[in-house]
């Protein structure tokens, strides 16, 4: 029989359609030239090395020990944003603005344009999470940015028609609604039971192993209880921290590690389905608050958003979040 989920974080309900559930191979991608058969570079694309001047000037660049760059942070061409725009706020009548001030940032995560998150070195992955956090660091010390989201988009049906391996940063002078929406069940979570729920999930989930994907002593990856999607997955880090600005060396480490084999056990279970990634995490005002956690939350794209979905902004997962986790538990990296 069918069951509705809420997820105790967020407090987002979800309908688990189990009599129509699928097996978890059933959400195998269509076919389609898999990222390791693309050549290693493209003449026409503007990430690939030798085509430097395509893109605007960088603000971090990580070069190996030959001197050759191995990842670049580049203003995103076409920014939803700009640094430019005038810090105004406008009132009148039902129009209600803000300038549009902020940061549009693009991650080139390797030299090689054959390549994705899930088949780079865990130091590779890492190497990009701490470039994020880094060029994140930079942008807090900006007093008019609000809010910090780093994501990545990877295929045409989560967003990006460009191949060559990238994620984003989008740097905001507002907290959206939903942020703090979200925020607001953390801290009456908080105001109950005295701790923190994302805290609370990562060691629940880790000691119940039946979500868990992977995890290790800094991280444990699980499919949530009440996913919205089939194959959702939360990284969570064991550390209670707000920001990911806050996270350490050592932590990314880790991450980068978890993060490939997430993805791996996705691409090779699946055949590299398109997702996107987030890296959720409080206002940059919210530093210090003991009811606000950073994490890393994938949705592959194996399903797509309807009516009903855009009509009650709650969803349907087809799959049981604990038979995708032993499918993925299962496939070997
Ligand atoms: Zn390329
Ligand atoms: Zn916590």
């Amino acid at each position: 029989m069918p069951e509705i989920r809420q997820n105790i974080a967020t407090k987002e309900w979800v309908i688990i359609a189990t009599e129509r559930a699928k097996r978890p191979e059933d959400f195998t991608a269509e076919q389609r030239t898999p990222t390791h058969l693309r050549p290693p570079h493209v003449a026409t694309c503007p990430f690939c090395p030798g085509n430097e001047p395509m893109t605007p000037p960088p603000s971090l660049v990580r070069t190996a020990a030959d001197g050759s760059w191995q990842q670049r942070i580049v203003p995103n061409k076409f920014g939803a944003l700009s640094p430019a725009a005038p810090a105004v706020r406008l009132e009148e009548g039902v129009a209600r603005m803000t300038g549009g001030y902020g940061f549009h940032d693009v991650l080139i995560e390797s030299p090689l344009h054959n390549t994705t998150t899930a088949l780079l070195a865990p130091e590779e992955v890492a190497a990009t999470l701490s470039a994020l956090r880094d060029r994140a660091r930079e942008l807090a010390r900006d007093e008019r940015i609000a809010q910090i989201i780093p994501f990545k988009n990877h295929g045409e049906s989560a967003g990006t028609s460009l191949e060559h391996p990238h994620c984003q940063m989008v740097s905001l002078p507002i907290v959206p609604s939903h942020i703090r929406q979200r925020l607001e069940e953390a801290m009456r979570y908080f105001d109950e039971h005295g701790t923190c729920v994302f805290c609370d999930m990562a060691r629940l989930e880790s000691e119940a192993a039946i979500r868990v994907v992977c995890e290790d002593e800094h991280f444990v990856a699980f499919i949530p209880y009440a996913a919205f999607s089939p194959f959702h997955t939360w990284i969570l880090p064991r550390r209670h921290r707000s920001l990911f600005t806050q996270a350490s060396d050592e932590e990314l480490a880790s991450l980068g590690n978890i993060l490939k084999t997430t993805l791996l056990k996705l691409y090779r279970g699946l055949g590299d389905p398109h997702y996107n990634y987030m890296i959720r995490m409080a206002p940059l005002a919210y530093e210090k608050v003991h009811w606000s956690h950073w994490y890393l939350s994938i949705v592959p794209k194996v399903t797509r958003a309807a009516g009903f979905e855009l009509g009650s902004g709650m969803y349907i997962n087809t799959a049981l979040p604990e038979e995708s986790a032993a499918f993925l538990r299962a496939v070997t990296t």
